[in-house]
């Protein structure tokens, strides 16, 4: 490492730690972003196929898209932003889902998500599955969908924090990858990659970073690890902090995992539609067909069933997915689809998921966790966020929020 000191160092490169360099660069705060991959973006991650296209293999859709402030920072990067309507909000094909079957579980969906938002405003926080109709034929579906939202079955997630979450349903995409802009906002920031961070000592006037290229030393730090990570690392900080800790146990990531498949006269289709799996089951994936027009198929798969599919290879989701499609749209369209590319998130070791859920009870961890420590800790990252969580978005304004909170102290600390 050429420098080993700085005013503030940010412990990951993904959206909440550029977010948060961007921000203490803008008030002349010196800052060192240490990132344990060779790349930035941390779940943002766009790679292309051979044409060129765009594959976001991790987020891709710009949320909440009228007040989200990676669509600014995205078009001041000269980049496109699409805003036709995203495949969930469109009815989807009749293949193998009859246009009134469709309409019965619209309806049966609409009916849970009442049901939740009145429970997860009642005390004390129950599970999200309190919502379930025993006598509803659509659950499996419902709660499919459940873990595409949120990477894992309702069971396991809590109704007020599911409730917290606030959509404005606007949704848009970057033509070129939302992995793409927000790595890019992280050039001119100083930067060390392949840099796991093994323990930050707080013990001394300084902090000390120790990874494993050396340590760093600094007056701040702000962390913004996935909660996953921080709540396996038992010796993360020293002295321990249980708090935070346990804080991150009560915030795991659910899983979604992404599946690009190529498809071959894919003209056939409409652009951006798409076929559900089995809609009488949890265990199924959905399919985005064309999408931006392109002639590709985004497959999605979420929690259990996408965990299930992680022990198996990455030939696992191919091979279920082109199983999926042939029994809907017959044998021949097994010639038409190859694999291009998929990222396994459980297994990757600087994510282990994909995004946070709270379980039962644990919806204020989101508060716990973001509280700074003694002035000279601070905590970003989606997991934090109150309204935002699980998404880049999210990262983004905790990434901002942080920083400021550090600039604020460094003014206490200077007055
Ligand atoms: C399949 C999938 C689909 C998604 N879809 C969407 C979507 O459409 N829209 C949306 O808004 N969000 C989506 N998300 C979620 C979104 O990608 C994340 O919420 C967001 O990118 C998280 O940003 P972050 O900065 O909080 O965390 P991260 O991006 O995880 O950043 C943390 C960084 O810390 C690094 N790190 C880990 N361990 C160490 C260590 N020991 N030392 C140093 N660095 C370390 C990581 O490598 C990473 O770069 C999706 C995620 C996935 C996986």
């Amino acid at each position: 490492m050429a420098k080993s000191d700085t005013e503030v160092a940010i412990i990951g490169g993904g959206a909440a730690g550029i977010a948060a360099g961007r921000r203490l660069a803008k008030a002349a705060i010196e800052c060192l972003v240490i990132e344990a991959r060779p790349r930035l973006g941390g779940r943002a991650w766009t790679v292309t196929d051979d044409p060129g296209n765009a594959l976001d293999l991790g987020c891709g859709w710009l949320h909440s898209a009228d007040r989200n402030p990676w669509v600014a920072v995205a078009q001041a990067q000269g980049r496109v932003i699409d805003r036709s309507a995203p495949p969930w909000q469109k009815p989807a094909l009749p293949i193998g889902f009859p246009p009134d079957e469709q309409a019965a579980f619209g309806k049966a969906q609409r009916a849970f998500f009442e049901r939740l938002e009145a429970i997860g405003q009642k005390s004390p926080d129950v599970s999200a599955s309190a919502a379930f109709d025993p006598n509803c034929r659509w659950n499996g579906m419902i709660n499919a969908v459940g873990t595409y939202i949120s990477g894992a079955e309702m069971e396991k997630v809590s109704a007020l924090d599911f409730d917290n979450y606030a959509d404005t349903e606007i949704n848009w995409r970057v033509r070129e990858g939302y992995g793409t802009a927000i790595a890019a906002h992280g050039d001119g920031l100083r930067t060390v990659l392949d840099c796991p961070v093994l323990q930050i000592d707080r013990r001394g006037r300084r902090l000390k970073i120790e990874t494993a290229k050396g340590t760093v030393t600094a007056d701040q730090v702000i962390v913004t690890l996935p909660s996953a990570i921080i709540a396996e690392k038992e010796f993360l900080f020293a002295p321990a902090l249980p708090d935070k800790t346990e804080a991150a146990a009560g915030l795991p990531l659910g899983l979604a995992d992404k599946l690009f498949l190529s498809l071959s006269g894919a003209e056939e289709f409409e652009a951006d539609s798409r076929l559900f799996g089995r809609t009488d089951r949890t265990a199924t994936a959905t399919y985005a067909l064309r999408p931006l027009g392109r002639p590709l198929i985004e497959v999605y798969f979420g929690g259990r069933f996408a965990k299930e599919l992680e022990a198996g290879g990455d030939e696992a989701f191919a091979d279920y997915a082109i199983a999926e499609l042939v029994h809907l749209l017959g044998e021949d369209f097994r010639k038409r689809v190859k694999p291009l590319r998929i990222h396994r998130w459980a297994a990757d070791p600087f994510a282990l998921g994909s995004y946070s859920y709270a379980k039962p009870g644990k919806a204020d961890c989101r508060t716990t966790l973001a509280e700074p420590v003694d002035g000279r800790l601070f905590f970003a990252g989606e997991a934090c966020s109150e309204h935002d969580f699980s998404t880049a978005h999210g990262g983004y304004l905790t990434g901002v929020a942080a920083a400021d909170q550090a600039i604020a102290a460094r003014k206490r600390a200077q007055a």
